[in-house]
């Protein structure tokens, strides 16, 4: 056998610090911009932003955290997180993004789980840092991102580890550091999955993923990101880093605008106005929020072209009228925690666009196309491969080097044949075109047929008068399961029951009309924004429909009959 023939090419590692180190160098005097904490805005460039993210690295070393710890965030979009993403993985430490919303519990248990030695937080964030630091034991110290005059009065009772104020550590180093050769395949960053389906989970992500994953979201088909672009993450950076903006970004040499903690419609449009925005990111409720600013207001964007919206399907309602309206581009995206989280985007080729208005919006409205990197596949209930017809629902599977192989301190592979099984259900098209019908758990099974709780909702927000809604199961004695409609109407708005069922002929197939609506003055939601089905059908669990109750009288299946 001939011995291969090895290439001859530097070998030069895949590092997070690689990233902002070529922003500093190539695109030095690119901004970065936030709305800060205290209440002001904050520009500096990426030249700056590296020598302070080396600052950082620096005063970690001296309180004694060694490559391979995790440092935590308790952070909204700012530049302190920034640095605090790069001064930590820059010496080989680790990142650990914590979302704030989660409950105080979930998060000391996250912390713990996580044995974090170092959490820094913004000041928001103070009481939350007294009621968790008890729970916390294992904590070195709690670093406030601050400079000494807007330190936040903090509890310092039994025995708790110090409270550090982030610029004063950040002021006694120099900057002077060399960021070290890493192994590319050590830990980067460490996110921690929501918990809508049980306790939240590690995903552990290597330098290399975190590269790799970053030239993926920079790519055309992806978020198109150049050196042109001045872009505003609303997706959070607690939230599976702000979708790898944050990397992307000074890979492509863009301009990075930071909201900070006001997500309301017009905090960001103003900050999207007089930063000249061209790209943003975020969940379809944050778009709602700045939808309904535009609608009461007249507003108009001058400069956004395109904004990539995921974490929850794009109702098609808000792509139309985010692209006829607004002339602003939807990227609909899908992925989760365990991918990095980029999965498929909704871009067409150079043929599907050629297609008719109508055919082209349905592709959009769809999750989109893998991006190399990915690749996916739909499995039936026996694990077969399903074909890619576009009708034909399963259990979505994905691989590539951006995907776990396995959750952060657990023993057993989530694998299945080298596929992470993502808990999603869809179809995939012949146009290789990925529709997520359902979460594995919220799908309503109706006489053995599947019924997609996304599709019924989102023809109910397409009617004028709906605000939110949520489609969830509720027991049947004839078919199992039938879905209920749980809906919020939009202020100033009014609707029927039975004008809303209406609304439904002809939209889609008759037996996926809701049985029923009920019309409620809020939804439960989770820490990202999703709508928590979980709890929406623990509330309705006793919940009896209409046709449940006229069915029980004939129906021989009943417990009663
Ligand atoms: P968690 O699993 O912790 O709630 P993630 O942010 O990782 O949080 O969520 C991933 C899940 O979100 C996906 O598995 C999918 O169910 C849902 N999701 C993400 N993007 C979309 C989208 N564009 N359309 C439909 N569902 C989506």
């Amino acid at each position: 056998m001939t011995t291969p023939l090895l290439g001859q090419m530097m070998d030069v590692p895949l590092t997070v610090s690689s990233l902002l180190a070529h922003a500093a160098r190539h695109f030095g005097s690119t901004e970065i911009v936030s709305r800060r904490i205290e209440g002001d805005l904050h520009r500096y460039t990426y030249r700056d932003c590296e020598t302070r993210a080396k600052q950082l690295a620096q005063a970690l070393l001296a309180l004694g955290v060694e490559p391979g710890e995790r440092v935590a965030t308790l952070a909204w979009n700012g530049y302190r997180h920034l640095e605090a993403y790069y001064g930590t993985t820059g010496f080989g430490a680790v990142c650990h993004t914590i979302n704030p919303r989660l409950f105080p519990d979930q998060i000391a248990y996250i912390i713990n789980h996580a044995d974090d030695a170092y959490v820094l937080f913004d000041t928001t964030f103070a009481a939350l840092v007294d009621t968790l630091a008890p729970q916390c034991p294992r904590v070195r110290g709690w670093i406030a991102l601050c400079d000494e005059a807007h330190r936040p009065p903090m509890q310092t009772a039994d025995g708790r580890p110090p409270v550090l104020c982030y610029e004063t550590l950040m002021d006694g180093q120099d900057g002077r550091f060399d960021w070290p050769a890493l192994d590319e395949r050590q830990a980067s960053y460490l996110c921690y999955t929501s918990g809508t389906t049980g306790n939240p989970k590690g995903a552990l992500y290597t330098h290399r993923s975190t590269v790799l994953h970053a030239f993926g979201a920079a790519l055309p088909d992806a978020m198109n990101l150049s050196a042109r672009d001045a872009v505003l993450p609303v997706v959070p950076m607690f939230h599976v880093n702000a979708w790898g903006l944050p990397h992307a970004g000074p890979l492509a040499g863009a301009k990075l605008v930071f909201p900070g903690k006001d997500l309301d419609g017009k905090s960001l449009y103003e900050l999207m106005e007089s930063e000249r925005i061209t790209c943003s990111a975020g969940v379809p409720t944050v778009w709602l929020g700045l939808l309904n600013y535009l609608r009461e207001t007249g507003a108009r964007f001058s400069s956004l072209e395109r904004t990539v919206i995921g974490g929850s399907a794009c109702p098609p309602a808000m792509l139309r009228i985010l692209e006829d309206d607004y002339g602003v581009q939807v990227i609909h995206a899908w992925g989760m925690t365990e991918m990095s989280p980029l999965g498929t985007l909704s871009k067409l080729t150079w043929e599907q666009s050629q297609r008719p208005l109508a055919d082209r919006r349905k592709l959009l409205e769809k999750q989109g196309h893998a991006i190399y990197g990915v690749d996916m596949k739909i499995v039936g209930e026996d694990g077969r491969e399903l074909p890619w017809d576009g009708v034909a629902f399963g259990d979505l599977h994905v691989r590539g080097p951006w995907v776990i192989d396995r959750y952060f301190r657990k023993e057993d592979s989530p694998l299945v044949d080298g596929w992470f099984p993502t808990g999603d259900v869809a179809t995939i098209d012949p146009d290789s075109f990925l529709h997520i019908t359902d979460r594995s758990k919220d799908v309503i099974k109706s006489g053995g047929e599947w019924i997609s709780s996304i599709e019924v909702e989102n023809v109910a927000v397409a009617h004028p008068a709906v605000a939110e809604a949520a489609c969830i199961a509720c027991a049947h004695p004839k078919w199992t399961e039938r879905p209920l409609l749980v809906v919020v109407k939009r202020a100033g708005h009014d609707v029927t029951r039975d004008e809303l069922l209406a609304f439904y002929d002809g939209k889609v197939a008759k037996w996926w009309i809701p049985d029923d609506v009920v019309f409620v003055d809020e939804l439960p939601h989770t820490a990202t924004g999703k709508l928590q089905k979980l709890k929406l059908r623990d509330l309705f669990r006793d919940y009896v429909l209409p046709s449940a109750l006229e069915d029980s009288r004939n129906c021989p299946l009943t417990p009663e009959a």
